[in-house]
């Protein structure tokens, strides 16, 4: 093992035990539990960061020292500034919900360093405000983890070992969810049928439906906002909902299913066969102008639906430059380009 590798590891493994101690300690010191598992959030995004260069966790990389690094000497990265570094120079966009679920955290962290409130943090709805604010960054952190698999493969056990002690952890929103039986019950008699949010659990989530496939929620119990696309294992056949993200891997086959098998399942063959016939290009794959992949964004009757990011637009737009279909503003593509060409601007460097 190299020396950066063994720090990496280190800091890993440190990033675990906090988050461990983090869900451990909340029931005795919600204080304590609030600092570890934001410490353990922030260490796991360096973690990461470092796998690209150890200079980028360092708050200044072009004053970085090796030497001080290496003994622990310097000022890290803030959350926000490591957010920008693996979206530029990773291109790991860490998510907008999942950005606002660790700045959460943070500002709580911030609050329960600086003030000293020993009645406020016993009390009950703090605590479960505590506990709201560790399921939906967990249920963020979880699937980032996931998809970083080839940087944290050796950590398989701690994350499966996280995973279950967040299960349990929920247990202290459930006194939330009986008190919202009476407002739960009423979707339910609207046709609204509350769902299972990913984050904390319950069957609290309250769907806003694009179609019988896709559906936004927002959770009652822990606020958590998600997209679910409920559709068959591309693989295994056997009914499957998917949450957020176009990777993960199918719960009941083993399989890995990517954007590119979602895209294939949510796209109607027979509308797109027609609508080409006719020259419209709206039913063929879309580029995404919010996670800027390409060909992820499938049409859902007026709306457009990406496999990738899982944003919902309801209008596309030609490239001006390139002439592509994108999701998003194509205002100034005719110089900037559009999430696929580099526009004229691009051109005329080449030249
Ligand atoms: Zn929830
Ligand atoms: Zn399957
Ligand atoms: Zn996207
Ligand atoms: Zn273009």
């Amino acid at each position: 093992m190299t020396p950066r590798d063994a720090i990496f590891d280190s800091l890993t493994r440190n990033a675990f035990d906090f988050l461990a101690r983090g869900i451990a300690e909340f029931d005795e010191s919600p204080k304590y539990s609030v600092i570890h598992f934001c410490a353990a959030v922030e260490m796991l995004l360096k973690a990461r960061l470092m796998r690209e260069h150890w200079s980028l966790i360092v708050s200044k990389p072009e004053q970085a020292n090796l030497a001080k690094f290496m003994a622990g000497d310097f000022v890290s990265v803030t959350l926000e500034d490591a957010r920008a570094r693996l979206r530029d120079v990773a291109s790991e966009d860490i998510g907008d919900d999942a950005y606002a679920s660790f700045r959460a955290l943070a500002n709580h962290r911030n609050k329960m360093v600086h003030f000293f409130h020993n009645a406020l943090e016993n009390d009950e709805k703090t605590k479960a405000q505590i506990v709201a604010e560790h399921c939906r960054s967990w249920f963020h952190l979880h699937r980032l983890l996931t998809r970083w698999d080839g940087y944290f493969h050796d950590f398989g056990s701690e994350i499966a070992h996280a995973d279950r002690a967040m299960k349990g952890h929920r247990k202290y929103l459930a006194a939330k969810f009986k008190a919202l039986k009476p407002e739960l019950a009423a979707a339910r008699k609207a046709r609204n049928a509350p769902k299972v949010c990913s984050a904390c659990g319950f069957k609290s989530a309250i769907p806003d439906a694009l179609d019988h496939q896709i559906a936004s929620l927002r959770c009652l119990v822990c606020d958590h906002v998600e997209t679910q696309v409920e559709l068959e294992c591309p693989h295994c056949d056997k009914p499957i909902v998917i949450a957020n993200d176009g990777f993960i891997t199918c719960e009941q086959c083993g399989e890995s299913i990517e954007p590119k098998h979602l895209a294939e399942a949510l796209t109607d063959h027979g509308a797109a066969h027609i609508a080409m016939m006719d020259g419209d290009d709206s039913w063929q794959p879309i580029n995404c102008g919010n996670c800027e992949d390409y060909h992820t964004v499938v049409r859902r009757g007026e709306h457009y639906f990406c496999t990738n990011c899982f944003e919902i637009s309801n209008h596309i737009e030609q490239c001006e430059w390139c002439g592509e279909y994108n999701t998003g503003d194509m205002e100034h593509s005719y110089f900037a380009g559009c999430s696929v060409c580099d526009g004229k601007a691009g051109w005329e460097k080449d030249d």
